[in-house]
């Protein structure tokens, strides 16, 4: 109910448009009405010969009652209707044009208000769901990392699109429909009153009588239908089980109790398939059937009462079209129910997205962060994603322009330990400060405009080279691009690409090298020139060369800045002014490499199967 209430908030901006769209709607359906009622003076009237049908004067109290009110309580409708009633019964001979005309005016006006009503409706939902969807991906795209750690891409995915698309079919559809359906068998249902009240009453009741027997029909074939899938996929699971082990059958002999056992089951997936083809079979004559010998009594009726004067042929095949009419939009009804359920589960699925706190929020009155000043410091940090603390009571001081290497084994904690420092996830205990701020006090656009990323897996936009490396900035300078991708050491394939800085990378554009893909990486953090910078090294082998230009780039981005930097490189490590070791989230031991290799703790065990293995070798070939 409530997703519903929030629903119509959204629709509200574009009210008109519903109102226009509502108001053709209504005229539509009653077109449908009309076009009912007119089968009868076309019968009569134009069809017949003038004068051949004795005309019927029906008692209708009801009626009579209802055109008194509506002259004491709408005097203009009861003169137009007055006046139409004139011009109706004028000349008699006339008569079939009036109907003629009519019924033109009916379809001229079904055309325009079909097209008004089925385009306003989509103009309303369309719209709606363009607002829901960018609101939706605004909201997510300030969330904070939690929140896109503890779902899946698809999920996400599947609520901006498939959910939002339900949305809109249920409001520019379904909407429609419900109202259009609604009025229209309101309308169907008063006018077979009007015509024959006993024989609406009769047809209405005895309507179930018919329809009872097709969803018990329904009902079984669903179920005996389901079974026989069942015994077909036991079937399936035989076969593949004794092709599959059809060794292991020969082996032990047991072709007899194979060939009995599938026998078996396809005996059991016989019967079902002939139960349900038993039923299918049966649906139609039986309910052709019923129709039939209902048929036959209504006309049976109506015969009598055409004799007796009190009924005409035209009216009567009027009560039939109305009642035929009736079958499409309770169809319809049916199957909006259903649709408009799952929209409604899709918008509390989209609602329940929106409505995700962000946990990592800006404070109201944050104040904004201009340099790395004094630097860096964890004062007591710990952190827990939930349940066990991974980092515990860290303290760490890194000076500007001072590198600071992270090593550690794997699930030590460096990756969170990083992530906390632009606020990706926020500390659970103690405080990190830039600056002597706590992070959590400044605007978040001024904390991250002061970090460059740089990470292992390397996120390229479907862009080109020139706007991935000076991502998010506009009024691009050309030189300074170039600048960049010359210290990372990219400038030169970069040229060799098809276009230069004009080739389109990322999903659908050319395949880079993974050294180059970290290298434009680099360039991009090169060109943001941040004086906080958070490194985290691939870890995948690159080939020696690759591998040295990698590390030239890295030295080069490095320089002069403030750097946090999760390393695997026994380069960088040599290179970084600090070292930090870190332990199941504790800091072990910090120091520079020479010491730490000198201390035989946790760092020299480290060093001793890491990175002699790989690194040295590399470190001793590359630089
Ligand atoms: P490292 O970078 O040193 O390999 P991490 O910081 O990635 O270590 O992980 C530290 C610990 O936190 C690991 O035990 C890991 O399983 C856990 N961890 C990392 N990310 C999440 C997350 N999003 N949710 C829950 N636990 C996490």
């Amino acid at each position: 109910m409530t997703a519903l209430r929030r629903l119509y908030g959204y629709l509200r901006p574009y009210r008109v448009w519903a109102i226009a769209a509502i108001g053709s709607m209504i005229v539509f359906a009653l077109t449908q009405v009309v076009l009912a009622a007119l089968v009868q003076p076309l019968i009569d009237d134009v069809l017949t010969r003038p004068g051949a049908v004795h005309k019927v004067e029906r008692p209708h109290s009801t009626v009579a009652e209802a055109e008194t009110f509506v002259q004491q309580h709408a005097p203009a409708i009861y003169r137009a209707k007055q006046r139409f009633d004139r011009w109706w019964s004028g000349d008699a001979s006339h008569k079939a044009d009036r109907v003629l005309t009519i019924l033109l005016m009916v379809f001229v006006t079904r055309a325009i208000t079909s097209f008004l009503s089925e385009y306003a409706f989509q103009k309303v939902g369309l719209s709606t769901v363009r607002d829901l969807r960018n609101q939706l991906y605004e909201r997510m795209i300030h969330q904070s990392h939690r929140f896109f750690t503890e779902r899946s891409t698809g999920e996400m995915v599947s609520r901006v699109v498939s959910d939002a698309d339900a949305i809109q079919a249920a409001v520019s559809t379904r909407m429609g429909d419900l109202l259009q359906e609604s009025v229209t068998l309101v309308g169907l249902i008063c006018y077979l009153f009007y015509l024959n009240p006993l024989l609406a009453v009769v047809s209405l009741f005895g309507a179930p009588l018919i329809v009872i027997p097709v969803v018990q029909f329904g009902k079984r074939l669903r179920k005996t239908t389901h079974k026989s899938q069942e015994r077909m996929a036991e079937i399936a699971t035989l076969l593949e089980e004794t092709i599959r082990g059809v060794r292991i059958v020969k082996a032990f002999t047991m072709e007899p109790f194979e060939i009995g056992r599938f026998r078996e089951a396809t005996r059991k997936h016989l019967r079902w398939n002939l139960s349900a083809q038993r039923i299918q079979a049966l649906t139609s004559p039986v309910m052709e059937l019923l129709a039939g010998v209902c048929m036959v009594l209504l006309f049976a009726y109506a015969q009598s009462r055409i004799a007796a004067g009190t009924l005409t042929g035209g009216e009567f095949a009027s009560f039939l079209t109305a009642l035929a009419l009736m079958y499409a939009p309770i169809k319809k009804l049916n199957k909006v129910n259903l649709s408009l359920n799952t929209a409604l589960s899709a918008a509390e699925r989209v609602f329940r997205m929106l409505d995700v706190e962000n946990d990592v929020r800006e404070k109201p009155g944050a104040l904004a962060l201009r340099s790395v000043g004094s630097g860096v410091r964890y004062e007591g940090v710990t952190f827990t994603y939930g349940n066990e603390p991974v980092l515990r009571n860290i303290d760490l001081d890194v000076a500007p322009g001072e590198i600071v290497a992270l090593v550690g084994g794997s699930g030590a904690g460096k990756s969170t330990l990083v992530n906390l420092l632009p606020r990706f996830y926020d500390v659970t205990e103690g405080r990190i400060t830039i600056d002597h701020s706590d992070v959590r006090d400044t605007t978040l656009q001024s904390l991250r405009g002061l970090m460059g990323f740089v990470t292992q897996e390397v996120v390229l936009f479907n862009d080109t080279v020139r706007n991935n490396i000076a991502y998010g900035r506009a009024g691009i300078d050309e030189q300074q691009v170039i600048a960049a991708a010359s210290a990372a050491n990219a400038h030169e394939f970069i040229t060799n690409l098809p276009q230069g800085y004009d080739t389109t990378i990322g999903e659908s554009g050319v395949l880079l090298s993974g050294g180059q893909r970290q290298r434009l990486a680099i360039a991009r953090a090169l060109f943001k020139d941040p004086p906080i910078l958070v490194l985290d090294e691939a870890t995948s082998a690159l080939d020696t060369e690759s591998e040295r230009l990698v590390q030239q780039a890295l030295n080069n981005l490095m320089q002069g800045r403030t750097t946090l930097v999760i390393a695997h490189r026994l380069s960088t490590i040599r290179s970084a002014h600090k070292i930090v070791v870190l332990d199941k989230g504790r800091i072990a031991e910090t120091g520079t490499h020479e010491e730490l290799l000198g201390r035989r703790g946790v760092y020299r065990k480290l060093y001793d199967l890491q990175f002699v293995d790989d690194d040295l070798v590399k470190d001793v070939a590359g630089c």
